[in-house]
Protein backbone atom coordinates (compact mmCIF):
# COMPACT_ATOMS: atom_id res chain seq x y z
CA UNK A 1 0.00 0.00 0.00
CA UNK A 2 1.17 3.38 -0.11
CA UNK A 3 1.41 6.27 2.23
CA UNK A 4 1.12 9.31 0.53
CA UNK A 5 2.44 12.76 1.43
CA UNK A 6 1.56 16.08 1.06
CA UNK A 7 2.40 19.62 2.55
CA UNK A 8 0.08 22.25 1.25
CA UNK A 9 -2.89 22.70 -0.78
CA UNK A 10 -3.21 25.86 -2.37
CA UNK A 11 -5.44 27.39 -6.08
CA UNK A 12 -2.33 27.54 -7.86
CA UNK A 13 0.84 25.23 -7.58
CA UNK A 14 4.21 25.85 -6.52
CA UNK A 15 5.80 26.84 -3.25
CA UNK A 16 6.02 22.98 -1.90
CA UNK A 17 2.30 23.21 -3.11
CA UNK A 18 -0.59 20.56 -4.91
CA UNK A 19 -3.18 22.57 -6.44
CA UNK A 20 -6.89 22.56 -5.43
CA UNK A 21 -7.34 21.04 -8.99
CA UNK A 22 -4.65 18.64 -9.02
CA UNK A 23 -5.67 17.36 -5.26
CA UNK A 24 -9.23 17.04 -6.44
CA UNK A 25 -8.31 14.72 -9.32
CA UNK A 26 -6.08 12.62 -7.27
CA UNK A 27 -9.07 12.29 -4.69
CA UNK A 28 -11.50 11.08 -7.72
CA UNK A 29 -8.78 8.57 -8.96
CA UNK A 30 -8.21 7.01 -5.75
CA UNK A 31 -12.16 6.80 -5.33
CA UNK A 32 -12.68 5.47 -8.72
CA UNK A 33 -10.14 3.01 -8.48
CA UNK A 34 -11.58 1.83 -5.10
CA UNK A 35 -9.60 2.45 -2.43
CA UNK A 36 -10.17 2.81 1.08
CA UNK A 37 -8.92 5.44 2.86
CA UNK A 38 -7.19 4.66 6.04
CA UNK A 39 -5.75 6.44 8.85
CA UNK A 40 -3.15 5.38 11.76
CA UNK A 41 -5.98 3.20 13.29
CA UNK A 42 -6.18 1.40 10.14
CA UNK A 43 -2.44 1.15 9.22
CA UNK A 44 -1.96 -0.45 12.87
CA UNK A 45 -4.51 -3.30 11.80
CA UNK A 46 -2.84 -3.79 8.91
CA UNK A 47 -0.03 -4.44 10.19
CA UNK A 48 -0.81 -6.73 13.08
CA UNK A 49 -3.61 -8.46 10.45
CA UNK A 50 -2.10 -10.28 7.34
CA UNK A 51 -5.24 -11.25 6.08
CA UNK A 52 -6.20 -7.50 5.57
CA UNK A 53 -3.30 -7.60 2.85
CA UNK A 54 -5.93 -8.10 0.07
CA UNK A 55 -7.80 -4.71 0.84
CA UNK A 56 -7.65 -1.97 -1.98
CA UNK A 57 -6.15 1.08 1.22
CA UNK A 58 -3.97 4.14 0.80
CA UNK A 59 -3.19 6.94 3.60
CA UNK A 60 -3.23 10.26 2.71
CA UNK A 61 -0.86 12.25 5.11
CA UNK A 62 0.40 15.97 5.80
CA UNK A 63 3.36 17.48 6.86
CA UNK A 64 3.44 20.98 9.19
CA UNK A 65 0.36 21.78 10.06
CA UNK A 66 -0.49 24.26 7.27
CA UNK A 67 -3.89 26.55 6.89
CA UNK A 68 -4.29 25.50 3.71
CA UNK A 69 -4.62 22.11 4.97
CA UNK A 70 -8.14 23.03 6.52
CA UNK A 71 -8.86 26.02 3.63
CA UNK A 72 -8.50 23.95 0.50
CA UNK A 73 -7.94 20.38 0.99
CA UNK A 74 -10.68 19.39 4.09
CA UNK A 75 -13.78 19.99 1.55
CA UNK A 76 -11.98 18.15 -1.00
CA UNK A 77 -11.16 15.29 1.27
CA UNK A 78 -15.06 15.93 2.57
CA UNK A 79 -16.20 15.30 -0.94
CA UNK A 80 -14.78 12.16 -1.65
CA UNK A 81 -15.45 10.58 2.25
CA UNK A 82 -11.69 10.45 2.78
CA UNK A 83 -9.50 10.46 5.67
CA UNK A 84 -6.40 12.30 6.11
CA UNK A 85 -3.36 12.00 8.53
CA UNK A 86 -1.87 15.71 9.60
CA UNK A 87 1.40 15.61 11.39
CA UNK A 88 1.39 18.87 13.11
CA UNK A 89 4.56 20.40 14.52
CA UNK A 90 3.30 22.31 17.43
CA UNK A 91 6.21 24.55 17.12
CA UNK A 92 4.43 26.14 14.21
CA UNK A 93 1.17 26.51 15.74
CA UNK A 94 -0.23 29.77 15.58
CA UNK A 95 -0.96 30.25 18.93
CA UNK A 96 -1.97 34.16 18.66
CA UNK A 97 -5.03 34.43 16.21
CA UNK A 98 -8.61 33.40 17.43
CA UNK A 99 -10.33 32.93 14.01
CA UNK A 100 -10.96 30.03 11.93
CA UNK A 101 -9.70 31.17 8.63
CA UNK A 102 -11.51 30.70 4.95
CA UNK A 103 -10.00 31.15 1.25
CA UNK A 104 -11.31 34.81 1.59
CA UNK A 105 -9.30 35.71 4.81
CA UNK A 106 -6.27 33.76 4.40
CA UNK A 107 -3.27 35.28 2.78
CA UNK A 108 -0.77 32.84 0.44
CA UNK A 109 2.64 33.60 1.19
CA UNK A 110 5.33 31.62 0.44
CA UNK A 111 6.56 28.59 1.71
CA UNK A 112 9.81 29.70 2.42
CA UNK A 113 9.06 33.08 3.73
CA UNK A 114 6.41 31.30 5.87
CA UNK A 115 8.92 29.02 7.81
CA UNK A 116 11.65 31.93 7.67
CA UNK A 117 8.92 34.22 9.78
CA UNK A 118 8.23 31.34 11.90
CA UNK A 119 11.88 30.37 12.44
CA UNK A 120 12.28 33.88 13.66
CA UNK A 121 8.98 33.62 15.66
CA UNK A 122 7.72 36.21 14.51
CA UNK A 123 4.93 35.59 12.42
CA UNK A 124 2.96 32.10 11.85
CA UNK A 125 0.19 33.35 10.21
CA UNK A 126 0.46 30.48 7.23
CA UNK A 127 -0.05 27.81 10.07
CA UNK A 128 -3.28 26.28 11.83
CA UNK A 129 -4.21 27.96 15.24
CA UNK A 130 -5.47 25.27 17.86
CA UNK A 131 -9.01 26.68 16.95
CA UNK A 132 -8.74 25.57 13.50
CA UNK A 133 -7.36 22.25 14.61
CA UNK A 134 -10.12 21.41 16.72
CA UNK A 135 -12.32 22.13 13.88
CA UNK A 136 -10.23 19.61 11.74
CA UNK A 137 -10.72 17.11 14.48
CA UNK A 138 -14.45 17.87 14.97
CA UNK A 139 -14.72 16.76 11.36
CA UNK A 140 -14.12 13.60 11.44
CA UNK A 141 -11.86 13.71 8.44
CA UNK A 142 -8.39 14.14 10.14
CA UNK A 143 -6.01 11.55 12.32
CA UNK A 144 -4.00 14.56 14.13
CA UNK A 145 -0.52 12.74 14.89
CA UNK A 146 2.98 14.47 15.71
CA UNK A 147 5.69 15.71 14.17
CA UNK A 148 7.89 17.07 16.93
CA UNK A 149 7.71 20.59 18.84
CA UNK A 150 10.72 22.08 16.63
CA UNK A 151 11.41 21.81 12.63
CA UNK A 152 15.11 23.01 12.65
CA UNK A 153 18.30 21.81 10.95
CA UNK A 154 21.63 21.88 10.94
CA UNK A 155 24.92 21.94 8.82
CA UNK A 156 25.47 18.13 7.69
CA UNK A 157 27.99 17.79 4.64
CA UNK A 158 29.82 20.59 2.55
CA UNK A 159 30.13 18.24 -0.36
CA UNK A 160 26.90 19.82 -2.27
CA UNK A 161 27.19 23.80 -2.07
CA UNK A 162 24.64 25.11 -3.19
CA UNK A 163 25.89 28.89 -3.32
CA UNK A 164 26.82 31.56 -0.66
CA UNK A 165 25.15 34.18 1.43
CA UNK A 166 24.12 36.65 0.26
CA UNK A 167 23.50 35.16 -3.12
CA UNK A 168 21.89 32.13 -1.79
CA UNK A 169 20.09 31.54 1.55
CA UNK A 170 17.83 29.37 3.28
CA UNK A 171 15.68 29.97 6.28
CA UNK A 172 17.17 27.93 8.63
CA UNK A 173 20.63 29.58 7.78
CA UNK A 174 20.55 31.54 10.93
CA UNK A 175 19.84 28.95 13.50
CA UNK A 176 22.51 26.58 11.90
CA UNK A 177 24.87 29.08 11.98
CA UNK A 178 24.10 30.77 15.72
CA UNK A 179 24.38 34.18 14.44
CA UNK A 180 23.16 36.27 11.48
CA UNK A 181 24.73 35.43 8.42
CA UNK A 182 27.57 36.47 7.21
CA UNK A 183 28.97 37.39 3.27
CA UNK A 184 30.31 33.92 2.46
CA UNK A 185 28.63 31.46 4.94
CA UNK A 186 27.76 28.57 2.84
CA UNK A 187 24.26 27.15 1.48
CA UNK A 188 24.69 23.52 2.32
CA UNK A 189 22.69 20.06 3.13
CA UNK A 190 21.40 20.51 6.46
CA UNK A 191 20.46 18.10 8.85
CA UNK A 192 17.58 17.69 10.80
CA UNK A 193 18.37 18.15 14.79
CA UNK A 194 15.74 15.79 15.90
CA UNK A 195 18.14 13.51 14.85
CA UNK A 196 21.36 14.49 15.15
CA UNK A 197 23.34 16.35 17.70
CA UNK A 198 23.12 20.44 17.00
CA UNK A 199 26.45 21.17 15.41
CA UNK A 200 27.63 24.61 13.46
CA UNK A 201 30.84 25.54 11.87
CA UNK A 202 34.31 25.27 13.13
CA UNK A 203 35.60 28.19 14.85
CA UNK A 204 38.84 27.86 12.11
CA UNK A 205 36.31 27.08 8.96
CA UNK A 206 34.06 30.00 9.97
CA UNK A 207 37.39 32.25 10.23
CA UNK A 208 38.59 31.05 6.78
CA UNK A 209 35.16 31.44 4.83
CA UNK A 210 34.97 35.03 6.23
CA UNK A 211 38.14 36.61 5.41
CA UNK A 212 37.82 34.81 1.78
CA UNK A 213 37.18 37.21 -1.41
CA UNK A 214 35.30 35.76 -3.60
CA UNK A 215 33.28 32.05 -3.82
CA UNK A 216 35.62 30.12 -5.99
CA UNK A 217 37.43 30.46 -2.90
CA UNK A 218 35.16 29.37 -0.69
CA UNK A 219 34.20 26.34 -2.63
CA UNK A 220 37.71 25.43 -2.38
CA UNK A 221 37.67 25.84 1.33
CA UNK A 222 33.97 23.76 1.34
CA UNK A 223 35.57 20.60 -0.63
CA UNK A 224 39.00 20.52 1.31
CA UNK A 225 38.31 21.58 4.95
CA UNK A 226 39.27 18.48 7.06
CA UNK A 227 37.00 19.32 10.13
CA UNK A 228 34.44 21.61 9.32
CA UNK A 229 31.62 21.28 11.49
CA UNK A 230 31.97 21.83 15.53
CA UNK A 231 29.25 19.54 17.44
CA UNK A 232 27.58 21.91 20.45
CA UNK A 233 25.87 19.13 22.31
CA UNK A 234 26.80 15.71 24.36
CA UNK A 235 24.92 12.75 23.64
CA UNK A 236 23.43 13.36 26.69
CA UNK A 237 22.17 16.63 26.20
CA UNK A 238 21.04 16.00 22.77
CA UNK A 239 19.14 12.72 24.13
CA UNK A 240 17.74 15.09 26.76
CA UNK A 241 16.67 17.54 23.99
CA UNK A 242 14.95 14.77 22.44
CA UNK A 243 12.81 13.74 25.28
CA UNK A 244 11.92 17.36 26.13
CA UNK A 245 11.00 17.89 22.12
CA UNK A 246 8.70 14.70 21.66
CA UNK A 247 7.12 15.44 25.43
CA UNK A 248 6.46 19.05 24.86
CA UNK A 249 4.57 18.15 21.62
CA UNK A 250 2.99 15.49 22.97
CA UNK A 251 2.14 17.52 25.74
CA UNK A 252 0.30 20.04 23.91
CA UNK A 253 -1.54 18.13 21.51
CA UNK A 254 -3.03 16.36 24.58
CA UNK A 255 -3.79 19.87 25.94
CA UNK A 256 -5.04 21.92 23.38
CA UNK A 257 -6.80 19.38 21.49
CA UNK A 258 -7.33 16.24 23.67
CA UNK A 259 -5.46 13.78 21.23
CA UNK A 260 -3.13 11.69 22.68
CA UNK A 261 -0.28 10.94 19.60
CA UNK A 262 1.34 7.74 19.14
CA UNK A 263 3.01 7.64 15.09
CA UNK A 264 5.75 10.75 14.92
CA UNK A 265 6.28 11.90 11.43
CA UNK A 266 10.18 12.88 11.22
CA UNK A 267 11.18 16.22 10.36
CA UNK A 268 12.55 16.01 6.61
CA UNK A 269 11.87 12.31 7.33
CA UNK A 270 14.95 12.00 8.77
CA UNK A 271 15.86 9.99 12.03
CA UNK A 272 18.71 8.15 13.56
CA UNK A 273 19.32 5.25 15.82
CA UNK A 274 19.08 7.13 18.74
CA UNK A 275 16.37 9.26 17.83
CA UNK A 276 14.56 6.11 17.05
CA UNK A 277 15.43 4.96 20.78
CA UNK A 278 13.94 8.10 22.03
CA UNK A 279 10.54 8.34 20.36
CA UNK A 280 9.93 4.79 21.42
CA UNK A 281 10.43 5.99 25.18
CA UNK A 282 8.32 8.77 24.71
CA UNK A 283 5.61 6.68 24.02
CA UNK A 284 5.55 6.49 20.26
CA UNK A 285 4.11 3.25 18.35
CA UNK A 286 4.76 4.16 14.67
CA UNK A 287 7.56 6.23 13.39
CA UNK A 288 7.58 7.54 9.54
CA UNK A 289 10.26 8.72 7.70
CA UNK A 290 10.04 9.72 3.73
CA UNK A 291 12.06 6.56 2.23
CA UNK A 292 10.28 6.22 -1.17
CA UNK A 293 8.81 2.54 -1.13
CA UNK A 294 5.28 1.23 -0.77
CA UNK A 295 4.41 -0.16 2.46
CA UNK A 296 3.80 -4.25 3.24
CA UNK A 297 2.97 -6.40 6.38
CA UNK A 298 6.67 -6.98 6.08
CA UNK A 299 7.21 -3.33 6.89
CA UNK A 300 9.20 -2.28 10.76
CA UNK A 301 6.54 0.25 12.05
CA UNK A 302 9.72 2.06 13.42
CA UNK A 303 10.53 2.79 10.02
CA UNK A 304 6.90 3.43 7.71
CA UNK A 305 7.85 4.52 4.27
CA UNK A 306 6.07 7.16 2.53
CA UNK A 307 5.71 8.41 -0.96
CA UNK A 308 5.97 12.48 -1.83
CA UNK A 309 2.59 12.57 -3.96
CA UNK A 310 3.62 14.69 -7.26
CA UNK A 311 2.08 18.09 -8.20
CA UNK A 312 0.66 16.41 -11.48
CA UNK A 313 -2.26 13.87 -12.09
CA UNK A 314 -0.36 11.52 -14.23
CA UNK A 315 2.56 10.61 -12.35
CA UNK A 316 0.75 10.81 -9.06
CA UNK A 317 -1.25 7.58 -11.44
CA UNK A 318 2.04 6.33 -12.70
CA UNK A 319 3.56 5.90 -9.22
CA UNK A 320 0.54 4.65 -8.19
CA UNK A 321 0.65 1.77 -10.48
CA UNK A 322 4.46 1.06 -9.99
CA UNK A 323 4.69 0.97 -6.44
CA UNK A 324 1.32 -1.14 -5.71
CA UNK A 325 3.12 -4.08 -8.26
CA UNK A 326 5.79 -5.89 -7.03
CA UNK A 327 6.31 -6.82 -11.25
CA UNK A 328 7.11 -3.05 -11.58
CA UNK A 329 9.84 -3.23 -8.98
CA UNK A 330 12.70 -2.13 -11.30
CA UNK A 331 10.95 0.79 -12.57
CA UNK A 332 10.37 2.49 -9.10
CA UNK A 333 14.28 3.44 -9.27
CA UNK A 334 13.91 5.77 -11.73
CA UNK A 335 10.41 7.65 -10.63
ZN1 LIG B 1 8.05 19.12 8.08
Amino acid sequence: MIIWYYHRILPDDGSAAVSTGVFEKQMGYLKKSGYEFIDTEGLKEFFQNPRQKKRKIVMLTFDDGWADNLIWATPILAKFAAKAVIAVNTGLVNENLKVVRNEKNYEIISSKSALELATKKTDFSSFLTWNELAEMKKSGIWDIQAHGNSHLGCYHSFDDIKGFYPENKHWLMEYALGESPFEGAPRAKFISTLCSPRSTLSDEFRDKLRNSRNNAKRLEICRNFENPIKILETEKEFEKRLRDDFSECKRKLRKNLNVETDSLFWTWGQFSDTSIKIALECGFKMLFSTEKSPATEKTDPHMIPRIPAPDKLAEFKLQNICFTNSLLLPIRKVL
